[in-house]
């Protein structure tokens, strides 16, 4: 795992890297403390220095089939760019992309299609509703406070974890309670209480703005980057049942949770009977080896969008290169049983995740469905910090250089660790994960 890439050692590619300016997201307290990648295999990426780091959150929850890449999928891959690497989606067809589509319907439940193919998951996102609004004729959305849908304009707004920091946001977006606020916990009540009353308090909010304005109810199916919030049992279909008697769609956004990582396909099948007007996702289906996302609608909709075409799309939407890889990534998916390869490693995992929250003091509680797993931390006072108040930068910076210290790759959004390791990790490397945590 030291050989040279190309005709640069590893070292050479570390010192260009280092040279060279890099401007990335993030700030250079936390950038100059992030490893340079030259290389990876399974679970595990390599620095310029040889150094060996476990991947415990599969880069942006998204490297689910890990880092190394079958024959299968490069050959899927070259033969696309063998027959012809790029024709624009709307000027013309291929077979790649009636075969992804097809596959994609063949693991959602039966009346939803895959339709749409984007390149990312806020543009899915984006995409998904401007159809929410075009099908209803209605503009207003309905999303959790607690949640992340996307960096775009329309994909940003729908997202309430950053909704602080705008100073105007345009009008459209309508925020909801979680059901578990994280900090408001309303106080003493059961499971049953808690999801009684949000779906209460939700009417209401459907009823103050007006049932003829909201298109869509938009929701991820286990809010992930918010801190993995699972939810109260039959909540999600007190919202089905919210939208059927409402006439609103239900828009269920599995960018992070889609393709496996929760030990379903989808997130939603863990709410017995819900099934969603409009699905998106991104992420898992490529294994991030290519970009690509997906939109996939219910057949009234489908019906609908083929008497009034919609204006949207990009350049790279349905490209065939990155539909080749996706499609190769869920056959493999499919025929390596990875979804019951995350059963299986699931209890292995939230013994640990249960271990680490009762033996250190600085953990407050842990959540986990599948292998998607997020750790509460505690302020030096024992006080659970705000999710608004925890300090963000530093407490960033801290973290990601312990890490590289111990030899992982892993993601703190204070004052939440998450651990979303790839889902081909076994169990010798869930236990190597959790020892150096
Ligand atoms: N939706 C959810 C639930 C996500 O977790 C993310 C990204 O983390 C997005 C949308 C945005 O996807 P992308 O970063 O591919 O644009």
């Amino acid at each position: 795992h030291n050989q040279p890439m190309g005709s640069w050692s590893n070292e050479q590619i570390g010192a260009s890297v280092k040279e060279n300016v890099m401007l990335t997201w993030a700030p250079s307290k936390m950038k100059n403390n992030l490893p340079i990648i030259t290389h990876g295999e399974g679970v595990y990426l390599w620095d310029s220095n040889g150094k060996k780091y476990l991947d415990w959150t599969s880069q942006a929850v998204c490297t689910n089939g890990g880092h190394t890449v079958s024959e299968n999928i490069k050959s899927a891959v070259a033969e696309q760019l063998d027959r012809t690497p790029f024709v624009y989606g709307g000027m013309a067809m291929c077979e790649v992309r009636a075969r992804l589509s097809n596959i994609i319907s063949s693991v959602l439940p039966e009346g939803l299609t895959g339709c749409a193919f984007p390149s990312s998951g806020s543009e899915a996102n984006e995409a998904a509703i401007t159809m929410a609004r075009r099908y209803t004729g209605k503009t207003k959305i309905i999303n959790w406070y607690r949640s992340y849908h996307g960096g775009t304009t329309n994909s940003l707004e729908a997202t309430g974890d950053f909704r602080r920091w705008y100073i105007q946001p345009p009008p459209g977006f309508v925020k909801a309670h979680n059901p578990n606020p994280y900090f408001f916990e309303f106080a003493g009540a059961t499971e049953e209480e808690k999801t009684e009353m949000s779906l209460l308090m939700l009417e209401e909010q459907i009823l103050y703005e007006g049932a003829d304005h909201v298109a869509c109810i938009m929701l991820e199916s286990i809010p992930g980057a918010a801190g993995v919030l699972t939810l109260p049992e039959g909540y999600m279909q007190g919202v089905r049942a919210l939208c059927d008697k409402y006439g609103i769609l239900l828009h269920l956004d599995e960018v992070m949770v889609g393709f496996g990582r929760t030990g379903n396909m989808w997130g939603f099948q863990h709410y017995d009977g819900v099934v969603p007007d409009i699905v998106t996702s991104a992420k898992g289906l490529s294994s991030s080896i290519t970009p690509i996302s997906m939109v996939a609608v219910s057949d009234k909709m489908m019906e609908f969008f083929e008497e009034n075409p919609m204006g949207w799309g990009s350049t790279f939407q349905a490209h065939p290169v990155a539909m080749a890889a996706a499609y190769a990534n869920i056959k493999e998916m499919l025929s390596n049983d990875v979804i019951g390869h995350v059963q299986e490693m699931a209890p292995i995992f939230e013994a640990h995740m249960k271990e680490c929250a009762s033996s250190h003091p600085s953990i407050k509680q842990y959540r986990a469905a599948g292998l998607f797993g997020a750790l509460d931390i505690v302020s030096p006072d024992g006080t659970q910090p705000h999710h608004f108040n925890a300090p963000r930068t530093e407490a960033t910076a801290a973290y990601a250089k312990a890490f590289n210290e111990v030899g992982l790759i892993g993601l703190f959004r204070p004052p939440v660790i998450h651990i979303a390791p790839p889902l081909i990790i076994n169990e010798a490397e869930i236990k190597e994960g959790f020892e150096k945590q």
